[in-house]
C-alpha cells in the first residue's frame, strides 16, 4: 500500500484516507510526499 507523508504535520496518510483529493486530512496541506519505510528527514547534527 502506498502511503504518503504530510510535509506540514508529518503524519502518514493512506490513499484511502485521502480518497481522490490529494491533501492531508489532518491539517489540509496539499503538500505530500510518498513515504517509503522512512520519510526523508534531515536531522541537525
Ligand atoms: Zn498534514
Amino acid at each position: 500500500m502506498v502511503k504518503y507523508v504530510c510535509f506540514m504535520c508529518e503524519k502518514r496518510i493512506s490513499e484511502e484516507m485521502m480518497g481522490k483529493r490529494v491533501r492531508c486530512p489532518y491539517c489540509g496541506s496539499k503538500i505530500l510526499f510518498k513515504g517509503r519505510s522512512k520519510p526523508t528527514t534531515v536531522k541537525a547534527v
